[in-house]
């Protein structure tokens, strides 16, 4: 859970500030730090701070500076832990000049190849995996630095979707399996990368294509040259994205995130799950297409009946042990009226601990729902992903622990309905065999073992 933004001038025009309004756009991913990288005159300059990327990075200072090429970094901690050393981009000068990394998703051997790496005398200065690139790289002092990442990356196993500085280049990563997404955009002569193409709408570009699971993308002064691996005999792009945690005016990998969430919903009413003369409302925001998807299908009336609180963030209020009895009305608050002597279809995209289900079925009950049924918009969460989204361990995934009849008694709905990984898979519109559905089904990857990594 990261976003990452990179920008490349042809002409040599400033791109710093389109670095800064890319990740304004990609907060959503990450609100942890934000961070910018560039170079001038042959040394790595890093900018990045805790925070949020106003809060973190000043638009002014960026746009005063004359750098044509840049990447940036929202960072939501996955691996890591949450240290300032360990806010991204990481850069450094090495042997063949400077170098800078952005990186989006969780690698799954950082451990051995940092312990190998350590025991040949790399020192890291962080915790986070993504380090292990940037040691493998400087582990190749006399190695050409294209071939040196594409040797690096050739290591590494997980997710990764990644935007390097090397030089005078912008290099677009994404592994061959396609986990997170990464595309490529476009504006007369500046080339753009960014985690989701909603961050090209605010800068006026226009997305070109999605990067493809495998495809190292290089960026000069000559334009883009695709340099392609060999394929894998299939995808595991992250479903959750389309679920949850992209925007909906992103279209990943040619697929569109608010179409796929009405469709999420329309296949909740297709599977009866919308009672007659019932009112819908969704979890703001993460329910509320899903709700109007599923309130169109089953042809029933759609209400904004939960009010969100857009300016209380977790860190805001003490939890106080009156403000933990006051728990999530600080945030959500039910529209009065609505709900009175009526059934409730409340919506949400996903159940994880399970807590905000429970909370908002006692409160819509509370303001005189005559039934509260609640309605996910995906699978039971069973696993947790070692890809790159921050899911607790199984021991915290309710519905690892309990039947979806146990949940729906202690959530205190009057029924609870998921959809299954198929119906998932149809509304997205991609085969099963494209998708990582891990954290629903636990069809992980196997990834083949790297007995290879000496010989640098
Ligand atoms: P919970 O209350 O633990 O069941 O979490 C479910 C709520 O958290 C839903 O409203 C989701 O929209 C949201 N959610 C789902 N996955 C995540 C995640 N990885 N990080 C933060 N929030 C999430």
């Amino acid at each position: 859970m990261c976003g990452v933004f990179g920008a490349y001038s042809t002409k040599g025009s400033p791109v710093l500030e389109d670095i800064y309004l890319g990740l304004c756009a990609l907060q959503h991913r990450g609100q942890l730090s934000a961070g910018v990288a560039w170079t001038d005159d042959g040394t790595v300059r890093i900018k990045k701070g805790l925070g949020l990327v106003h809060e973190a990075l000043s638009q002014n200072e960026l746009a005063k500076i004359d750098a044509h090429a840049a990447i940036g970094h929202v960072r939501y901690a996955t691996a890591g832990g949450t240290r300032p050393e360990n806010c991204q981009p990481l850069g450094a000068d090495y042997a063949q000049g400077p170098i800078a990394i952005a990186h989006n998703g969780n690698l799954t051997n950082a451990r051995a190849l940092a312990a190998y790496l350590a025991y040949k005398g790399a020192i890291f200065q962080t915790t986070c995996d993504s380090e292990t690139i940037l040691q493998l790289i400087a582990h190749q002092p006399g190695a050409v630095p294209l071939e040196a990442l594409e040797t690096a990356l050739s290591k590494v196993e997980g997710a990764y979707s990644l935007v390097v500085l090397l030089n005078d280049c912008l290099i677009a990563a994404r592994d061959p399996w396609g986990f997170r997404p990464l595309a490529i955009g476009r504006r007369g002569e500046d080339y753009f990368v960014s985690s989701e193409s909603c961050a090209f709408d605010i800068i006026g570009a226009e997305m070109v294509r999605d990067v493809e699971p495998g495809e190292i993308l290089v960026i000069d002064k000559r334009g883009i040259i695709s340099r392609k691996r060999p394929p894998k005999p299939r995808h595991y792009r992250c479903a959750f994205e389309y679920v949850y945690f992209a925007r909906p005016d992103s279209v990943i990998d040619g697929r569109s995130v608010y179409r796929t969430r009405k469709e999420l919903g329309a296949t909740l009413a297709r599977c009866g799950g919308c009672p007659k003369n019932a009112v819908v409302a969704g979890m703001p925001d993460s329910g509320t297409l899903a709700a109007i998807g599923l309130a169109e299908e089953a042809g029933a009336d759609f209400e904004a009946g939960v009010v969100r609180n857009r300016y209380v963030g977790r860190t805001f209020i003490q939890p106080t042990q009156r403000v933990r009895e006051a728990g999530v009305k600080i945030k959500l608050n039910p529209q009065p009226g609505i709900f009175d002597g009526r059934e409730a279809v409340i919506v949400d995209d996903s159940l994880v601990r399970g807590t905000t289900a429970g909370r908002i079925v006692s409160m819509i009950r509370g303001s005189g729902a005559a039934k509260v049924h609640m309605r996910i918009a995906s699978p039971p969460v069973r696993f947790p992903c070692y890809y790159g989204i921050d899911t607790p361990t199984s021991a915290e995934l309710m519905a690892a622990q309990m039947s979806v009849p146990e949940l729906c008694r202690k959530i205190d709905a009057d029924s609870l309905e998921y959809i299954s990984c198929d119906e998932l898979c149809r509304a997205i519109g991609l085969p099963k065999d494209e998708l990582c559905t891990a954290c629903f089904d636990g069809d992980y990857l196997e990834e083949e073992e790297k007995n290879d990594l000496l010989g640098f």
